[in-house]
C-alpha cells in the first residue's frame, strides 16, 4: 500500500525583506506526522499556523545561514512553543553563531524560564557531510556559496525494504502468520509440504527513500547540484532574473535560470523555485517564472503557503 506523501509548504517566498503579499524564508517538511522547518524567517510562526502545521512531533530546525531574513522569527516562534508548554528538546541545527543568537534570545527577555531544552547543533563553515540522523530519515549538509557561510540541505529517508508479493504468498500456499514476516526479514521458510520459499522469490528489490533538498541562500553552485542529485524534490533560491545576473553574482544569489540549471542538471524530478527580490511582486513575477521554464518547464514557482507533495516514486 503507498505511504501517504512528505508534505512540504513554501511559508514565505521573499528575499530580504516582506512585501505586503510576501513573507520571508521559512519550509515545512511534514511526514508521517513529524514537522521539520528548514529557516524560520520573521513571520513564520504566522505562516505556520495559517498552514495548519502540526505541532505535535516538531523536533528540529535547520537554519541554513545568518542572515536576518532566514532568522528573526526564532524569537517568537520559540516563545510560543514555551507558552503552549511544550517540554521536550528542541533541536536547532546550523551555521556557527546560531547558538549565540539563539542564547541572546532565550536570555534577554527578563523573567522568562523556557520549560524546555534547546540543543544546538553548530558547523564550522566548509562543513561536509551528514550532521543529523534520526530512526527513519538523515540530513546532510555541503556548504554554498553566500557572502557568509551558509549551508545547503538534503533530507534523505532510509531505504523501504522491499514489497510482499501477496498473490504470490497465497499461490505458493505461505500461511498468514510469522512466516510472512520472517520472508520480509530477509530469510527463507520451509512450508509443511517440505517446500522451501526464499525471499527473493516474495520480496521484491529494496525501494529508495524520498529526497527533498533545500538550497538557499546561494549563487550558482556545483554543490547545490550535487545536494539535489536525483531529488524528488528540490527547493532553490532564485533572487533574480535575467536582466540581474550581474547583481546576482554580486550578491551571491542565483537567477533563475541558474537555479533551474541546477535542477536540470541534477535530474530532479520536483523543482520549486523561491526567494525572490522584492521588486517581482506581482505581475513580473511571471517573467521569472518565463526565464526559469526555458530550462526546466515543469519549474513550480513558489508562492507563500504552497503545498508540494511528494510521493513514493512508483506510487508518483
Ligand atoms: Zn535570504
Ligand atoms: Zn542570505
Amino acid at each position: 500500500m503507498a505511504r501517504p506523501p512528505i508534505e512540504v509548504v513554501i511559508l514565505g517566498t521573499s528575499s530580504a525583506a516582506p512585501t505586503v503579499r510576501r513573507g520571508l524564508s521559512g519550509t515545512v517538511l511534514i511526514r508521517e506526522g513529524e514537522t521539520v522547518l528548514f529557516d524560520c524567517g520573521e513571520g513564520t510562526q504566522f505562516r505556520m499556523l495559517a498552514a495548519e502545521v502540526p505541532r505535535r512531533k516538531f523536533h528540529h530546525i535547520f537554519i541554513t545561514h545568518l542572515h536576518g531574513d532566514h532568522i528573526f522569527g526564532l524569537g517568537g516562534l520559540i516563545s510560543s512553543l514555551n507558552l503552549a508548554q511544550r517540554e521536550y528538546p528542541l533541536h536547532v541545527w546550523g551555521p556557527r553563531g546560531v547558538r549565540r543568537f539563539i542564547e541572546f534570545l532565550v536570555n534577554f527577555p527578563r523573567r522568562t524560564r523556557l520549560g524546555f531544552k534547546i540543543d544546538i547543533h553548530e558547523f564550522a563553515p566548509g562543513y561536509e557531510g551528514v550532521i543529523c540522523e534520526s530512526k527513519e530519515w538523515t540530513v546532510t549538509s555541503l556548504p554554498l556559496d553566500h557572502t557568509i557561510p551558509s549551508m545547503g540541505y538534503r533530507f534523505e529517508e532510509h531505504e523501504l525494504p522491499g514489497r510482499f508479493d501477496g498473490t504470490k504468498a497465497d499461490e505458493l500456499g505461505v500461511p498468514f502468520g510469522p512466516e510472512r514476516g520472517i520472508l520480509q526479514r530477509g530469510e527463507a521458510i520451509t512450508l509443511e509440504n517440505g517446500r522451501t520459499v526464499t525471499p527473493e522469490e516474495l520480496v521484491g528489490e529494496a525501494r529508495p527513500g524520498r529526497i527533498v533538498s533545500y538550497c538557499t541562500d546561494t549563487a550558482f553552485t556545483d554543490t547545490a547540484r550535487k545536494l539535489a542529485q536525483n531529488a524528488d524534490l528540490l527547493i532553490h533560491e532564485a533572487t533574480y532574473g535575467d536582466e540581474f545576473l550581474e547583481m546576482a553574482i554580486d550578491r551571491k544569489h542565483s537567477t533563475i535560470r541558474q537555479a533551474a540549471t541546477i535542477a536540470k542538471d541534477a535530474e530532479v524530478r520536483k523543482f520549486v523555485a523561491t526567494h525572490f527580490s522584492t521588486r517581482y511582486d506581482g505581475p513580473l513575477l511571471r517573467d521569472l517564472k518565463t526565464e526559469g521554464r526555458e530550462v526546466f518547464p515543469d519549474l513550480i514557482l513558489a508562492k507563500d503557503l504552497l503545498r508540494v507533495e511528494v510521493h513514493d516514486r512508483d506510487d508518483a
